[in-house]
């Protein structure tokens, strides 16, 4: 199991697979590469059903079968209004996910 911290990561949500290196994108809608095993949201009364916040990610790398854990969503919420999130399409496409 490997763990990987979004704010410790720059460009605009790309990171390369913990154990392999395959670089594990956002964008990649083919579930090719990655499949979304969990999605953990942040249990807060503060949040609308609908404005709910993603706390963890838990992903399976396909190429090397590492368990991915993607941590650090919470702390993008401070600028989360004042500038566009580079790790909104991974919200976009979790929110797919849990549909
Ligand atoms: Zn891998």
């Amino acid at each position: 199991m490997y763990v990987v911290d979004l704010t410790k990561i720059d460009g605009d949500g790309d990171f390369p697979c913990p154990r392999c290196g395959v670089i594990i994108s956002p964008e990649d809608e083919t579930e090719t590469i990655y499949i979304i095993l969990e999605v953990k949201m942040i249990e807060d009364e503060r949040f609308q059903e609908s404005d709910q916040q993603l706390e963890e990610l838990v992903i399976k790398c396909n190429y090397c079968g590492s368990t991915v854990h993607i941590t650090g969503f919470t702390s993008l919420l401070e600028y989360h209004d004042e500038k566009p999130d580079p790790h909104a399409r991974i919200y976009e496409k979790a929110e797919r996910t849990r549909s």
